[in-house]
């Protein structure tokens, strides 16, 4: 009917039929020789189709229902999804993004990220239950009684939603379910009880305010027993084939992260195994947050990219003003900051990863990765939302509708600055991490330092001198976090970014005070230059 009135002209094609992985340069170059780069070619080209595309979208817009009860009356407490999230579900786990860490004979964590990486560009809220089943790996291995009939089916690159016995099923998801009401930073005010039956078998009753993918198969979870609050592994499925009481109350209603369901859940007399030593569960369960924490930094590294995608797509196309709006120099110099910092995260994402690898072997390495992780959430999730806004406002009134990918990447963007700790207390953990061991602070430094260059090293020395004051150190965390997490950034970018790129960086990020993006101090060729290295390869 347009054509009664109009031809439609100079908008740009739907942004599909691209490779997520082969356009993307730092990925690659991540990736480098591992054995990893033919399934990440494979899940790039999924990534970036249409099909794709429009299952995120579905899975997102039919958004999941709580059903408590089947038709008959029986409780039954299942969420019911849209078959686009399944289908989401199905190519995820099948690709093994949440066990590729585990299985892979060398550098899992990396070839596991790129992958996971690759998924965020694509659908977040599948990757949160997907992040709960990678990280629970490391929970399972506490408790060597159950992993062992229960790894081989998480580890299963399966995904099967059918509510039965693990034993039953092709492959099992994880959950975690700590936070309560009345605390969810203040994990010591759980008030869930454990109790224990003549048998010697452990019964909790209480609440949990929060619980994200409650259909998964088993959940990490915190309770009180008279030792303090403890760990306890809770299936939803009972080895007699009969359910676990595990009553959902409601689902949240979210900003965001709306294909994933998240919970309010109640448990009454319901079985549990208990995981590490009876008082001892905030301490047991860190180690999970430490696995989800992670991988939130490379789910914030892939979304900035994703929200560059989208804005580098449009700007490329569309015209105004009689040109491209990407040969505008002003255009050009918000999508070159943009791109710097896309590329900055991403770097460091990957500079963890390997920190990860070669923690096992490596005490220096498992130092650094124990200090870094922290202080990379924090500083990515703070810059994430500020990308989002700047990537939409590339796109202009298309990027403020729902048809956009940058809506949805918007209500987004605040949430992995919230879960998993949220800034204050991500900085306070930080803080403890490098008051017990003085020794990170010192490989931070020779990290830096690994760029050459002197100025970077001098902002390390001006964080030694932030944090060697206590009374001082809490409220000033934030300021050192942000100056550890761009000294870093920035000697990544001298060793891996090119010349221009990096200058840039440094000028902006800690030469410069903090501006909007678009305010880099360069000539319209460096930044077309930069824009050119970000670019998509159609
Ligand atoms: C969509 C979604 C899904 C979630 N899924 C799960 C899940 O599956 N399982 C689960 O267990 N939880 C889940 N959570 C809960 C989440 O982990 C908590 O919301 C988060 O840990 C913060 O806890 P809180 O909400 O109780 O906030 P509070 O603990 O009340 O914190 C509020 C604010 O105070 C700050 N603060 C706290 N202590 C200090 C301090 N000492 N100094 C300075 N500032 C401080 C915090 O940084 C925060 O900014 C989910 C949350 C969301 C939004």
């Amino acid at each position: 009917m347009n054509d009664a009135t109009h031809e439609v002209t100079n908008q740009p094609p739907p942004h599909a039929g691209y490779n997520a992985f082969t356009s993307n340069p730092w990925l690659v170059a991540a990736a480098g020789d591992l054995a990893v780069a033919p399934a990440a070619k494979a899940l790039g080209d999924y990534v970036g189709s249409a099909e794709a595309q429009e299952l995120a979208r579905d899975a997102n817009r039919h958004e999941p229902a709580l059903r408590t009860h089947d038709r008959y009356g029986h409780r039954i407490d299942e969420v019911e999804f849209h078959p686009a999230y399944h289908a989401l579900m199905a190519k995820a786990y099948g690709a093994g993004v949440h066990s590729l860490a585990w299985t892979a004979p060398r550098d899992g964590f990396t070839s596991r990220a790129v992958l996971f990486y690759l998924w965020n560009v694509l659908e977040q809220g599948t990757a949160c239950p997907v992040t709960m089943t990678f990280a629970g790996v490391q929970m399972l291995r506490q408790a060597p009684d159950i992993a062992r009939s229960w790894e081989p089916k998480v580890l299963a690159n399966a995904y099967d939603p059918r509510p039965l016995p693990h034993t039953a099923k092709r492959g099992a998801t994880l959950g975690m379910a700590m936070t309560e009401k009345q605390g969810g930073s203040d994990l010591r005010q759980v008030q869930t009880r454990a109790d224990v039956t003549a048998a010697g078998e452990y019964r909790l009753t209480g609440h949990k305010w929060f619980c994200s993918a409650p259909m998964s198969d088993a959940f990490f979870t915190l309770a009180r027993l008279p030792e303090g609050v403890t760990c306890f592994f809770v299936p939803r499925s009972l080895p007699d084939g009969t359910r676990n009481p595990f009553f959902i109350q409601r689902l949240k209603d979210k900003c965001g992260n709306r294909s994933n369901a998240s919970s309010e859940i109640e448990y009454r007399d319901t079985a549990a195994w208990p995981v590490g030593e009876p008082g001892r569960g905030i301490a047991t369960l860190i180690n999970m947050a430490h696995h989800t924490r992670f991988d939130i930094v490379v789910a914030v590294a892939s979304m900035m990219r994703a929200a560059l995608n989208q804005a580098l797509h449009h700007a490329s196309h569309r015209e105004a003003f009689g040109k491209k709006l990407v040969e505008h120099p002003l255009m050009a110099n918000v999508l070159a900051d943009l791109a710097l910092e896309a590329e900055a995260a991403t770097l460091l994402a990957f500079r963890l990863a390997a920190a990860f690898d070669s923690a096992k072997n490596d005490a220096g390495e498992r130092e650094l990765q124990r200090a870094l992780t922290p202080i990379a959430k924090y500083w990515l999730c703070k810059r994430m939302t500020a990308v989002a806004t700047e990537a939409m406002e590339c796109i202009g009134g298309n990027g403020y509708v729902e048809e956009s990918p940058l809506a949805r990447l918007f209500r987004e963007a605040p949430l992995n600055g919230i879960w998993e700790g949220s800034a204050n207390v991500i900085c306070l953990d930080a803080l403890r991490a490098l008051a017990k061991s003085p020794e990170a602070l010192k490989l931070l430094t020779e990290e830096v330092a690994k760029a050459g260059e002197p100025r970077l090293h001098q902002r390390m020395a001006g964080v030694r001198k932030m944090l060697a004051d206590p009374a001082t150190a809490e409220a000033g965390a934030r300021r050192a976090l942000e100056t550890i997490a761009l000294t870093v950034q920035a000697s990544l970018m001298r060793r891996y970014g090119d010349a221009a790129a990096a200058d840039a960086f440094i000028e902006s990020r800690l030469e410069d005070s903090v501006r909007a993006f678009g305010a880099l101090p360069l000539e319209t060729a460096t930044l077309n230059s930069l824009v050119g290295r970000a670019r998509l390869a159609t």
